[in-house]
């Protein structure tokens, strides 16, 4: 089977494109071909985009599109298992997994249906100024035209989601340039949108590589924002050729945890197995550098290794594993490497380490240094590391030791200590009592430092895919 570009409601897959295979991480065997987006595609992709947004979505009702949305979560919900079974094929993700991401895309999908019915402007007191007694004044929120949206491997649907149904509750249109990693779970979920009534062109699908479809997106004139979830060097470079384009940038992390003494040790160990090597650590808030006070560390790295060693590897497509592949050999290949860097310099593998293929171990690391590339930079990849620390002000400092800042844990009964920890965290969200992994889809999303530019979680995103407007009324006297 081979599939293209979406562009006003119809397919581009033609022989005269060129094509890429995409394999399944698990094994190897070929999933699908693409057809390549040419330089024309994505020319008429934004400027159908870009008329559709005057011509229709501009003018929409507030209800149909929310209608439209909800219609699409309700197709989504009855065929769960179809769309958790494509992650699972693309992405490697095991199955469980897989099925969890799209009911929270579901989610993504109803919080904008609602939030499509309740974009408010306000009215300022111009009697506030002199001058202004007879004037009123209007604010209004506005849909911003047409919406790249470019998007990670990892998450396909749900951080594609992210940035589509924001953008549709607005009124906007989007031009959607998803990983060509992970090109089937976002063509089929256009057809969703598409079979619930969303007008064709209001969602234009391009299918291509990063340098060949996702730069000229960046710049192309016709487009009013970009909105990227990846890796920071692509973000550094979208943020520098975007010009004046509104853009959010999403980018990597290599998330703290931190667990005081009277952290429940047991429970916070589960947490943590999940919380760095759920998708084989291929998460962007994925817990990679895990802080422990020294008169609890023995016992959490003992249990930690523990109950890591009890993880199920293997087919993802099977209901009991825990831990598939990672996406491709090269990315297993690199973190054993990170792994034989921090060994060389001192560190010490407490369990995994162990590559083969595209599997990689789930690797518990002890006796790290900040000049490690595993503690320095994102990992992303199932390699934790477990470090002692003695006082809140070592730690904090410790934490914010990074160019990151996206998401944290913090682990303590103390609600002061807990509150005046996640004060000085530079880091965009502080979980306490909860995993840095943890994230659910309507609280606000988005780092600080290199960790990225604005917030997600549906309200944060459709406010960022809204323009203010300002309407002046001078009465007559
Ligand atoms: P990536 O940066 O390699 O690719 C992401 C997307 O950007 C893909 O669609 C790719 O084709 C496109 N792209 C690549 N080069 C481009 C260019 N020059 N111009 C425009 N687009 C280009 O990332 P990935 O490997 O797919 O995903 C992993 C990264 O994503 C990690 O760094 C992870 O932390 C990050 N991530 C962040 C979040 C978040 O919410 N902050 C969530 C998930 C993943």
């Amino acid at each position: 089977m081979r599939i293209g570009s979406i562009i006003n409601g119809k397919e581009r897959n033609e022989n005269d494109r060129h094509t890429m295979e995409v394999k399944s991480p698990y094994n190897q065997e070929t999933i699908i071909e693409l057809a390549l987006a040419k330089k024309e595609d994505l020319d008429d992709g934004v400027n159908n985009s870009y008329h559709t947004f005057h011509s229709t979505m501009k003018r929409m009702a507030a209800h149909e599109r929310g209608d439209i949305l909800r219609k699409t979560a309700n197709r989504m919900e009855e065929n769960i298992e179809e769309f958790a079974k494509t992650i699972m094929d693309e992405s490697g993700k095991p199955i469980r997994f897989s099925r969890e991401e799209v009911k929270r895309s579901i989610q993504v999908l109803r919080f904008a249906s609602e939030l499509a019915k309740h974009i408010t402007g306000e009215i300022i007191p111009m009697d506030a100024a002199v001058g202004g007694e007879n004037k009123i004044g209007l604010v209004k929120r506005e849909p911003l035209g047409v919406v790249g949206a470019i998007t990670p491997f990892n998450f396909p649907l749900n951080l594609s989601l992210h940035k589509i149904a924001p953008a549709i509750a607005a009124g906007n249109t989007v031009v959607f340039k998803p990983a060509e990693k992970t090109p089937l779970s976002a063509y089929k979920l256009v057809q969703l949108f598409q079979e619930a009534g969303l007008p064709d062109g209001a969602l234009n699908l391009l299918i291509g590589t990063g340098e060949e479809t996702g730069e000229p997106l960046v710049s192309h004139e016709n487009v009013h924002k970009i909105t990227f979830t990846g890796s920071l060097p692509v973000g550094r470079k979208i943020r520098e050729s975007a010009g004046f384009k509104k853009v959010t940038l999403e980018l990597g992390s290599n998330s703290p945890n931190i667990l005081f003494e009277d952290t429940d040790v047991e429970q916070t160990v589960t947490a943590l197995v999940k919380g760095a090597f759920a998708f084989s650590g291929q998460v962007c808030i994925s817990a990679q550098r895990i802080y422990v006070q020294r008169n609890i560390y023995e016992r959490f790295l003992e249990e930690y290794v523990k109950q890591t060693e009890d993880l199920k590897l293997g087919n993802p497509a099977k209901e009991e594993t825990d831990i598939g592949p990672m996406i491709n050999e090269e990315e297993a290949e690199r973190a054993k490497l990170w792994i034989d860097d921090a060994v060389e310099k001192g560190a010490v593998i407490q369990t995994g380490g162990k590559q083969y293929g595209t599997m990689l171990t789930p690797t518990i690391m002890t006796n790290v240094e900040s000049n490690m590339k595993i503690i320095a930079e994102e990992v992303f990849a199932p390699i934790a590391s477990v470090i002692p620390f003695d006082t809140e002000e070592e730690v904090i400092a410790s934490a914010n030791d990074s160019i990151y800042g996206l998401q944290a844990g913090v682990f303590t009964k103390d609600i002061d200590r807990a509150i005046r920890v996640a004060n000085q965290l530079e880091i965009g969200g502080v979980w306490i009592n909860e995993i840095s992994t943890y994230r659910q889809d309507n609280h606000p999303y988005g780092g600080v430092k290199q960790s990225g530019i604005g917030k997600e979680g549906v309200k944060y995103a459709l406010e960022d895919m809204t323009e203010i407007k300002f309407i002046g009324v001078k009465l007559k006297q």
